[in-house]
């Protein structure tokens, strides 16, 4: 344990006219800004900055980055987010010149190589989805689900379907869905769950009428489980005139294997960061793109990466299009990391990568169940949810006590409390990209842990500098940043 004393001491480092570099006076006569520049764009004064010399300055964004758990530091099975390895020839393909330091205003002419990767990368989703329209714009998930309610709403209006004004929503879903339905401007009802964590067909049935606009569903679900209804889902939707949103974070279970077309979805994202490797955590960057079926095609934000002959340009021409969803095209750079991940695995690979998720996450859950409840796991798909209801109940140890008790031990917490379906849900997501060795390690100290006195549990963390912050607080008043 480090000592908390002398970190706070050493907090503040600014010491009046300390400095990193010193840059020789100019030489070259000037005239005064004051000739140059309007009076109101000149400062007073110099902004208050904190005077530090180098070394001090690396030393407190080193330290302060070993405070937080990465996959490139430990073990992240946080379930729902796919923390798999990010490989690093990705960053180096990313950062080339060519790709990086292209101006979004630049004239097509001269970024047809980054054109030409995006095209490819439109094509690929594309075909992975079975759906062939792709926009790349969306910035993360949650804004791949507006974008796709959006563009269902513009295709409905299109029609004079004026009267479709909800969208139905499995309880099992995440926040974002009934989130980006209220945004959208629709009303969300919730679908609930049956005894074997599906969709609950009866009440489907109940709620699907001619207000429906758009039934979401993510298949594999948040349990991990595979709607094996999903045809007859798709098929009474369809019956109703609705349409079919596939919620696609989960896609890491099933590239290669089935398409979310296939099984009659209309629309879905990608997480771009969670299934092809963009570096994520922390809040970001993400790229979200969706993929359409061709009826909803025309509704799509604009531009779309589009090829005439040998030349690429962005296509703007689409007078049906619900306009720009964000600024320019997308997060361009990790839309390449993602190309670069499905160009180096080839379709053979997507689907290794499935087998081995779904793989290892049974691995664990069979090392597991005996010891913690596993109130829909049989088996599971790339991840399973977990319960500590009963430690709970018998020994007041809680899903968040077990949480953080693991951060004791290196590996960081999995998801907890969500889905909502689950009491004191433990989501653990473990990907393909950990070995054997990993994942026994990490059953073994959640077999241990499980066995430990409620006391060090629940007041665990023991190693770390942070221990229990008030979570809510620090989300709803971060402190980001230095002030004087
Ligand atoms: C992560 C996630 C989302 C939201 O995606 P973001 O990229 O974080 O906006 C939506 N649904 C599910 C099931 C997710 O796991």
């Amino acid at each position: 344990m480090s000592q908390p004393q002398a970190t706070e001491l050493l907090f503040e480092l600014s010491r009046p006219g300390r400095r990193a570099h010193l840059v020789p006076a100019c030489d070259v006569p000037d005239r005064p800004l004051s000739e140059l520049l309007p009076a109101g764009a000149l400062a007073e004064k110099p902004p208050p900055l904190p005077e530090v010399a180098e070394i001090d300055l690396i030393r407190h964004f080193v330290n302060l980055s070993t405070r937080n758990m990465a996959v490139d530091t430990n073990f992240y099975p946080l379930g729902s987010c796919t923390m798999k390895y990010n490989p690093k020839r990705h960053e180096r393909i990313a950062a080339l010149s060519g790709l990086a330091d292209v101006h979004p205003l630049q004239a097509d002419e001269s970024c047809q190589g980054l054109l030409a990767i995006l095209f490819e990368l439109q094509t690929m989703l594309a075909e992975i989805a079975g759906l062939p329209a792709v926009s790349l714009q969306p910035a993360a998930g949650a804004q791949g689900e507006l974008t796709s309610l959006l563009v269902a709403h513009a295709y409905f209006r299109h029609r004079g379907e004026h009267q479709r004004s909800r969208v139905l929503i499995p309880d099992s879903a995440h926040g974002t869905n009934p989130a980006s339905a209220a945004l959208a401007g629709f009303e969300a009802v919730s679908i609930k769950s049956n005894l074997r964590g599906l969709v609950d067909l009866d009440d489907l049935r109940a709620k699907l009428d001619e207000r429906t606009a758009v039934f979401m569903i993510t298949n594999p679900n948040t349990l991990g489980l595979f709607d094996d209804q999903i045809g007859t889902i798709t098929e009474l939707v369809h019956q109703h005139g609705g349409l079919v949103y596939l919620d696609g974070a989960n896609m890491n279970a099933i590239l290669g294997i089935t398409r979310p077309g296939d099984f009659g979805a209309d629309m879905m994202h990608y997480n771009v960061h969670k299934t092809f490797t963009g570096p994520h955590g922390a809040g970001g960057p993400g790229a979200g793109p969706i993929a359409v079926r061709d009826t909803l095609a025309p509704f799509l934000p604009t531009p779309i990466v589009a090829r005439q002959g040998e030349r690429y340009y962005l296509d703007f021409d689409q007078p049906l299009s619900i306009g720009r969803v964000r600024s320019f095209f997308g997060n361009v750079g990790i839309l390449i990391r993602g190309w670069c991940y499905i160009r180096t695995l080839g379709a053979d690979g997507l689907r290794r990568v499935s087998e081995n998720a779904v793989l290892n996450a049974n691995y664990l859950l069979a090392r597991l169940k005996g010891a913690y409840e596993v109130p829909y796991g049989e088996r599971c798909m790339h991840e399973f949810v977990a319960s500590a209801r009963v430690l709970r109940r018998e020994r007041k140890v809680s899903a968040m006590d077990i949480a953080k008790r693991l951060l004791d031990f290196g590996f960081h917490a999995p998801t907890v409390y969500f889905p909502l379906v689950v009491p004191e849900a433990l989501m653990i997501e473990p990907t393909e990209t950990e070995s054997k060795e990993t994942l026994d390690a990490f059953a073994d100290t959640l077999l241990r842990v499980r066995n430990e006195e409620a006391a060090v549990l629940q007041t665990a963390p023991h190693t770390l500098d942070i221990s229990r912050p008030d979570e809510v607080k620090a989300a709803k008043e971060p402190i980001l940043r230095w002030k004087p």
